[in-house]
């Protein structure tokens, strides 16, 4: 399978599950579009250990998508050298951990605008050059809690559900066109993100890094491993390719058992 002149846009890919799919696609020979925050001289490092790990075009647009004028300065920058995107990974994502009843209604705000109408975005414009090309792969990063829920995690929950949800739409709108849309609902995997909330386990029930981690996985995940940021990019991969041409409107789901149970 080859994704040889095919360029993918990946949100969020500047660390943690998006550099992974960035690197799988850019394995495949995918050109790259890298977005993201982060240290300037760490982007550009990763940027270039792809161009020269995979011999592609890597790209770096940096854009705030929390808001839809983020969205179109994204685009924007796309002129001068790609016309559009075929693949599109909806990755970037912010958590915040809080009842409810303390839940900044500002942090609610950003998640929903990040999470869930950057994606809306993002297919908006997207979705022109996919038809004109008679082809496109729609890849968006849900997570187990698109499917089930956890406390403490009320606007992370209703966002993924949400895009969950906006996946299938997007599905059933393109589905005689050769574009296919699906959710990936990954467990958990050890990226800063989750790191973040290690810590905060860590200091809440006075335990050590590693214990920390270790209760995290043994409270959800039955496989008490984490999955990887490169199994999360082969799944993508996977649904790039004809093989995944059929597989619209669906959830895939790497969770080491967790929404088994
Ligand atoms: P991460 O913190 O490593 O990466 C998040 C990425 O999003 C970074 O590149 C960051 O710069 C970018 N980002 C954050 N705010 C942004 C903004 N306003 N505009 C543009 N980019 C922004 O986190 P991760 O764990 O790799 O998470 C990636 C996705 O996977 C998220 O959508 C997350 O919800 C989902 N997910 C993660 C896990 C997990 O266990 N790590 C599980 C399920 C789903």
């Amino acid at each position: 399978m080859t994704l040889q002149n095919k360029t993918a846009l990946i949100t969020g890919s500047t660390s943690g599950i998006g550099l992974g799919i960035a690197r799988k696609l850019a394995s495949k020979g995918a050109s790259i579009v890298l977005n993201g925050f982060g240290d300037a001289k760490e982007i550009e490092a990763i940027r270039i250990a792809i161009e020269n790990d995979y011999k592609v075009k890597a790209f770096y647009l940096p854009a705030d998508l929390s808001s839809e004028h983020g969205v179109d300065v994204l685009f924007e920058r796309t002129q001068g050298f790609c016309d559009g995107f075929d693949i599109i990974v909806n990755n970037a994502g912010i958590q915040h951990v809080s009842p409810i009843e303390n839940f900044p209604a500002e942090k609610w705000q950003l998640i929903q605008d990040l999470m869930l109408s950057a994606p809306f975005h993002i297919i908006k414009r997207a979705l022109p050059y996919m038809r004109k090309k008679s082809w496109g792969r729609i890849i968006n990063i849900a997570s187990v809690h698109g499917k089930v829920a956890s406390v403490n995690k009320s606007a992370y929950v209703a966002a993924k559900h949400g895009l969950i949800g906006l996946s299938k739409v997007v599905a059933l709108e393109t589905a005689q066109e050769n574009i296919t849309c699906n959710s990936i609902c990954p467990g958990w995997v050890l990226t800063p993100l989750v790191e973040k909330q290690v810590d905060l386990r860590a200091g809440k029930d006075g335990l050590s890094w590693d214990d920390a981690k270790n209760a995290l996985l043994a409270e959800k995940q039955p496989s008490g491993e984490f999955a990887k940021p490169e199994e999360i990019g082969a799944i993508v991969s996977f649904l790039c390719s004809d093989d995944a041409a059929q597989i619209t409107g669906s959830e895939l789901t790497i969770d080491g058992g967790w929404t088994a149970q």
